[in-house]
């Protein structure tokens, strides 16, 4: 039979650390799932209780340092949040308190393997740390069961196949559409609503990965993908999208649309709505994705589609500010800029880091990238080992690092061809007192990034929000040139 067949308008729902975050809260996403499981199929994809996978890296970190006793209280912590909403949403049910407690005991036994060996190996690590989400999604499994829904908890290390990049694993999505038909497909056809672990998977050969931190979205998407979805709900703490971060900007609005390539660039860009990686999977297909508020369900949330007919000008600011500006220069001319550049993208892709913006200027080819804080060990490690002749004989200036910087990004499809943007955009800046370090925009015009002094961050945001008009969504599509 063709696949998908029985599967179709699946509708797949994903709720956040939030969404899942106490027994109430998981009553509302019960609700929810009740709601919908009267229209059509369904499959829930959920994250870890807020808060839990903090918890449990914390823990593993103790360990590896030999702290004894903050493994014993972490460990503590995580029994007893789990046993409190199991005990609330289920009452003294033995067999969800047995669920939990062989779930924490797994988790015990390899902090305390990481203890003895004061060694944290990857692989350990992603394995323990999907244990938020194997707790949470038994937990609400087992409530739905209890409602009179029938649900089943499933690993996402059964269904979703990744490479070996521990912690940052990306899916092989052949094989997980074959791992989806043969496990969840029949399962949704019997009318059972599966509750799968977000964030995890496993290698083909059965080894346990994780997707990187908030990869819960991405196993929704992935499994929408494989599993041809008509939709995919993402379920949140705010109300959708918004023009920029409400804790930096006081009118920010919701947007009500946005594509795939505006969300995905906000995400990169540091929207903290959706995980940068989660849209991918779904654009050949055209899935569309809501996001939504499980704290307000009469808010309509924001679609996220392939493309819009009209253009809508500027849509959003983001920023971020946890970044670093790594700047190189050629001392003379024995080294050619366009070479440097070559050598040092080499060796931050073979770092695994990742370049949020690039620009170079200047016929003496200086050019500084912006890469995230937590990379710069690294980023440095590696342009110093494989620049290090170089370096040594003075063809390169010491390279550069600036932690005191941030970026900001303007986003939005229609700003393609919209002339005079970007200047009121610098202007808006400028009149700030802000100088500006570096701009990138790519010839997509789909995002203007600019860097400037991380103390001038919040107020250049809040400048741009205003030039922009973007928390008067009618008011923002610009003429077109
Ligand atoms: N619980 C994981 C995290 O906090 C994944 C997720 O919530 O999306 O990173
Ligand atoms: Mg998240």
């Amino acid at each position: 039979m063709e696949r998908g067949v029985h599967l179709k308008n699946l509708l797949i729902m994903k709720f956040g650390g939030t969404s899942m975050g106490s027994a109430e809260r998981m009553r509302v996403a019960a609700d929810i799932i009740a709601g919908q499981k009267k229209l059509r199929p369904l499959t829930v994809v959920v994250s870890a209780m807020s808060k839990v996978t903090d918890l449990l890296l914390e823990t593993l970190r103790r360990a590896e340092v030999g702290d004894k006793s903050a493994v014993t209280a972490g460990v503590a912590a995580l029994r007893a949040r789990h046993l409190e909403a199991s005990e609330q949403l289920l009452g003294k049910s033995a067999a969800a308190a047995q669920d939990v407690e062989a779930l924490v005991n797994e988790f015990q036994r390899i902090a305390n393997g990481i203890l003895m060996l004061g060694e944290r190996p990857p692989r350990s690590v992603d394995e323990a740390i999907a244990i938020g989400e194997r707790l949470s999604a038994t937990l609400l499994a087992r409530f739905l069961q209890a409602s009179g829904i029938k649900a089943l908890a499933v690993n996402g290390g059964e269904v979703i196949v990744t490479d070996a990049v521990f912690g940052n694993a990306s899916p092989q999505m052949e094989a997980t559409r074959q791992k989806c038909i043969a496990k969840l497909a029949p399962a949704i056809e019997e009318g059972i609503v599966p509750v799968v672990t977000g964030f995890n998977g496993a290698t083909a050969d059965g080894r346990p990965t994780t997707l990187g931190r908030g990869g819960s979205d991405f196993s929704a998407s992935i499994l929408a993908a494989v599993l041809d979805a008509q939709e995919l709900w993402i379920w949140t703490d705010v109300d959708g999208i918004m023009t920029a971060d409400p804790r930096l900007v006081k009118d920010v609005a919701v947007l009500d649309e946005v594509t795939y390539a505006e969300a995905a660039e906000l995400a990169y860009n540091g929207a903290k709505v959706l995980h940068p990686r989660t849209l991918a999977p779904l654009v050949e297909k055209q899935i569309p994705v809501w996001s939504k508020n499980s704290f307000a369900l009469d808010k309509p949330g924001t679609k996220i589609v392939s493309s819009f007919d009209e253009p809508k000008g500027a849509r959003a600011v983001t920023s971020m500010s946890d970044v670093a500006l790594v700047s190189m220069e050629p001392a003379n001319a024995v080294l050619s800029g366009t070479r440097l550049m070559a050598r040092a993208l080499d060796a931050l892709a073979l770092a695994n880091v990742e370049i949020l913006v690039l620009t170079s200027s200047s016929y003496r080819q200086t050019f500084c990238f912006l890469i995230r804080k937590h990379d710069v060990t690294s980023a440095m490690e590696a342009l110093e080992s494989n620049l290090s002749i170089e370096l040594a004989h003075g063809y390169l200036r010491p390279i550069e690092v600036d932690g005191n910087v941030g970026l900001l990004a303007v986003v939005g499809e229609g700003m393609r061809g919209t002339p005079g943007l970007a200047g009121r955009v610098f202007t808006a800046i400028s009149r700030e007192n802000t100088n500006i370090i570096a701009i990138a925009q790519g010839s997509s015009e789909l995002t203007i990034g600019i860097i400037v002094r991380l103390d001038m961050l919040d107020k250049a945001v809040r400048a741009v929000h205003e030039e922009c008009q973007l928390g008067k969504i009618a008011a923002v599509a610009e003429p077109r040139a």
